[in-house]
């Protein structure tokens, strides 16, 4: 009797272990609730969205901002509109704010100028996760041929209502769905002129010890033709920053150089993940990630970011078309210039906004990154023992290790760990490989890896 009751607990035991084995093996399966979010994104909504961005004439940061038709005033003010539509369809769970405040003057605006960023916020739902918080953004402003022109058209249809109709889509098909941790939608002003929006909230967040895990910008995303006319709809670019350049080395960054660690910044961690995530849930699309901040010649909102300390990537096409890009309306023999709605595709945009939705609502059902990731170095050993501080999420199953050669972009090999804080990999040398962990929750969603640092 008492053999069989024992037999009998051993085995329900072994079975719950196997369960929450399976579950944690299956990680980085795509969540049921990512494909309904997914496949709700509407190439429609978008295509109507950056038309009605476009019909505001330009959005100049220095145009009119009192006119209820034209200038960058009206398309704020019909953004704010918008988010809260999505709101009430929410039920109220998105919260609609207005970042405004004076930029002093500058290279790109002579007098002062009021700059105003049209913010969606969507608490997160899981208390110990909601400080936490995700933000994807475009930029609503836009410019032509001299970034000082504030009164002619710049319609701006890929630079950046793309960006920008991509991430009020989110924001309306997200908010009807529960999320762990908090996610930011955000439309900024003030980039053409110098960042200005973007970086006024990435200090602001720095300022406040905001706890920014991952920030994505989308910033032209809307054609998906070369210039010389092919067909491209398969790819985007994620532009994600190795080594910061910074002038002083924080004692963190130069550990993580002598450890050849110089591919493992926070902002590859999450450009791995989003390209491993997103590939997975958008079938046909692919990330190419570019160990580059951005473009020569060229910036982003992404960049404030980096610099605040945040991980920080910008999604861009495949290809650019510069002659639709900060253009006069014009047609020069024959050839038509200008960043108009009939160089975009709406259906890629759709598309590129599925693989920020995939990868945002990853990030936000799954627990955070481990944190103090250590890798022991006490001794000669061929083993590899890391350590790290507990999570404290309510629905977290435990940990997963992983490693590469240390010339392979991507994770080869892991192991899962279980809800320990101490895992040793046998016979797998940390001086051969570059390792990682990650936290893995009860529904089989991980976190971004952490890059361990070395302790004795
Ligand atoms: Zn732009």
């Amino acid at each position: 009797m008492r053999t069989f009751f024992f037999s009998v607990i051993a085995m329900s035991f072994a079975a719950s272990i196997m369960a929450e084995e399976e579950k944690t093996a299956s990680a980085g399966r795509v969540s049921p609730q990512i494909g309904e979010t997914t496949s709700e994104i509407s190439p429609k909504n978008i295509e109507a969205t950056i038309r009605k961005l476009v019909s505001f004439g330009t959005r100049h940061t220095l145009s009119d901002a009192t006119s209820e038709t034209r200038g960058i005033g009206a398309a704020r003010r019909w953004i704010q509109s918008e988010f809260e539509r999505y709101s009430k369809e929410s039920e109220g769970t998105l919260e609609v704010t207005m970042d405004e405040f004076t930029q002093p003057p500058g290279e790109r605006n002579p007098e002062s100028v009021q700059v105003v960023n049209v913010i969606a916020t969507l608490p997160g739902s899981q208390p110990e996760s909601r400080d936490r918080m995700y933000v994807v953004s475009g930029h609503y402003d836009s410019r032509i041929t001299d970034p000082m022109n504030a009164t002619a058209d710049a319609p701006g249809a890929n630079d950046d209502a793309s960006g920008v109709a991509a991430v009020m889509e989110m924001a309306r098909v997200m908010s009807k769905w529960k999320w762990d941790a908090t996610l930011v939608f955000m439309a900024v002003a003030g980039e053409e002129q110098g960042l200005f929006g973007s970086t006024h909230w990435a200090q602001m967040a720095k300022e406040n010890g905001f706890n920014v895990a991952g920030m994505i910008t989308n910033d032209i995303i809307g054609s998906s033709h070369t210039d010389d006319g092919r067909l491209d709809n398969k790819h985007v670019r994620l532009f994600a920053e190795g080594v910061p350049p910074v002038r002083e080395v924080s004692d963190e960054l130069r550990s993580m150089l002598q450890t050849g660690g110089e591919n493992d910044s926070s902002a590859r961690q999450l450009a791995r993940f989003i390209k491993i995530t997103a590939e997975k849930a958008v079938p046909g699309m692919t990330v190419n990630i570019i160990y580059r901040r951005d473009r020569y010649l060229r910036g982003g909102d992404h960049s404030p970011f980096l610099d605040a300390g945040f991980p920080a990537v910008r999604m861009t096409e495949p290809h650019e078309d510069f002659r639709h890009q900060h253009q006069d309306v014009r047609t020069e023999n024959g050839v038509k210039f200008g960043d108009l709605p009939e160089f975009c595709d709406f259906e890629y945009v759709a598309q590129v906004a599925r693989v920020n939705a995939a990868a945002l609502g990853a990030l936000a059902l799954a627990p955070a990154t481990p944190k103090e990731v250590k890798v022991e170095t006490k001794e000669l050993t061929n083993d590899t023992t890391l350590t790290w501080r507990a999570n404290d999420e309510p629905d977290l199953a435990g940990y997963r290790v992983l490693w590469r050669e240390t010339t392979a972009d991507l994770w080869e090999q892991s192991v899962y760990a279980r809800n320990v804080t101490r895992f040793t990999v046998q016979k797998i040398s940390k001086d051969n490989y570059l390792f990682g962990v990650c936290a893995v929750d009860r529904e089989g969603n991980v976190s971004p890896a952490v890059y361990p640092a070395p302790t004795r």
